[in-house]
């Protein structure tokens, strides 16, 4: 029903002063039977957005339609802000193990599958993310994040990190070829201070808004007797990533599953950790005082078919994400969601949240963990994460309500971002 606009029924229900723009012809309205209050854990039922260019300019319940403002009406759907993956690889896709990218597909190529990755992620309900290393695609996350600030194609809001720092013989080291084959890799091997230093003003040069770096190996690296991760840099090494990216106000993710190389990562200033199905408490303390983020990126390290099938390194590294999971819920460790998207089919970022809730985190925590946590860990905390006025116009809706069914959230049928619509079931 569109109704004429009324101030004072705006200043009742939401104390906001609406700007003279709210009520020119340009606006849009979109209306649904509730929208999610992020940060007050509730449903607002007869949700009212009202948009302006990219910006929300008033939010609330049974709030009166401007005169001539278009009307999108989403009847029984719950309105959420745009979701957010903090760990993907656009220029992946899941059968690299497989099919090495690097060998046997040009960058182009991987280009143009990450194109068709963003979107995919996009229409998934998720309009911001950050896509820590190419993976070999060298600057292809840049294309494509400009390609899509530009509206050259549709597709999340980007932050990247393009190529992961790493050491020769390290986690993205390709393993088992001859030593006198000499193939590109992965991430970019570093194994000196002056190659470090280089390498982080290259990428900084090419348009990184990330420094990613890999401070321990991948699951083979782990000891199953111990559970223990190799670490990959020295301190030394690591406090100079640090340094060096922090010249240029670059934050670090990094890469750290636990031990040593996660806590030297933490203890130097890291922003985030990536993975960490082993930090054991000390590390957990250290991150809960500090303040650092936890990426947790579950399922991706599901085995395939059911859990009986699966091998003994494959159990014992998903039991101790679980534990580590509930350790850092009690010790209020803040997490930010990330899936690891593109070892995972890309557009399925919503997989994490029903495993979370599993595991112990409240269905509102594991939307935080989406939206305001992740916000914050992409210093976006005053433009995404939350529907209210000022913010970008980042909207989605699902068909119920996701705090009695955390699972609709893999059932997106509208997505705005920017204002701009791109999914309307
Ligand atoms: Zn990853």
């Amino acid at each position: 029903m569109i109704r004429r606009f009324s101030a004072s029924l705006i200043a009742t229900c939401l104390a906001v002063t609406l700007p003279a723009a709210a009520q020119s012809s340009a606006s849009t309205v979109i209306r649904a039977s509730a929208m999610l209050d992020v940060v007050g854990g509730r449903l607002v039922p007869d949700a009212v957005v009202l948009v302006e260019g990219h910006r929300i300019v008033a939010a609330g319940s049974g709030l009166e339609v401007p005169d001539g403002a278009s009307v999108i009406d989403l009847g029984d759907s719950i309105l959420l802000p745009g979701l957010i993956d903090a760990h993907t690889h656009l220029c992946i896709q899941p059968d690299y193990p497989v099919n090495n990218p690097i060998l046997f597909k040009s960058i182009p190529y991987r280009t143009a599958e990450a194109v068709a990755a963003a979107r995919a992620t996009l229409l998934a309900g998720f309009t911001t993310i950050r896509d820590v290393d190419s993976e070999g695609a060298d600057w292809a996350d840049v294309a494509v994040r400009d390609a899509i600030n530009d509206g050259v194609v549709p597709g999340p809001r980007m932050q990247v990190s393009t190529r992961a720092l790493s050491i020769t013989g390290g986690y993205m080291n390709t393993d088992g070829l001859a030593p006198q084959i000499d193939v590109p890799q992965f991430g970019a091997l570093v194994d000196s201070p002056a190659a470090i230093v280089e390498e982080i003003r290259r990428e900084v040069k090419y348009g990184t808004d990330w420094i990613k770096l890999y401070a321990t190996g991948t699951t083979r690296h782990i000891h199953l007797e111990d559970m223990t991760p190799l670490p990959q840099f020295t301190h030394d090494e690591i406090a100079l990533v640090i340094r060096e990216a922090s010249r240029f106000r670059r934050p670090v993710a990094a890469h750290a599953y636990g031990g040593q190389g996660a806590l030297d990562a933490v203890r130097l200033g890291v922003r985030s950790v990536e993975h960490g199905m082993l930090l054991d408490d000390v590390i957990l303390d250290e991150m809960a005082d500090r303040g650092t983020f936890w990426v947790p990126t579950i399922s991706v390290y599901f085995g395939e078919g059911p859990r009986e099938t699966w091998d003994e390194r494959t159990r014992a590294i998903v039991d101790a994400h679980r534990d580590t999971f509930a350790r850092a819920l009690r010790k209020g460790v803040r997490i930010a969601y990330g899936t690891d998207a593109g070892a995972l089919p890309h557009g399925t970022n919503a997989v994490d949240f029903p495993v979370m809730v599993e595991y112990g985190m409240s269905p509102i925590d594991a939307i935080r963990s989406a939206t305001v946590n992740a916000a914050d860990l992409l210093y976006e905390t005053d433009r995404v994460g939350r529907i209210e006025a000022g913010m970008l116009a980042d909207l989605i809706a699902v068909p119920s309500d996701p705090l009695a069914d955390i699972t609709v959230l893999g059932h997106v049928t509208f997505v705005m971002k920017d204002g701009v619509v791109y999914l309307d079931q």
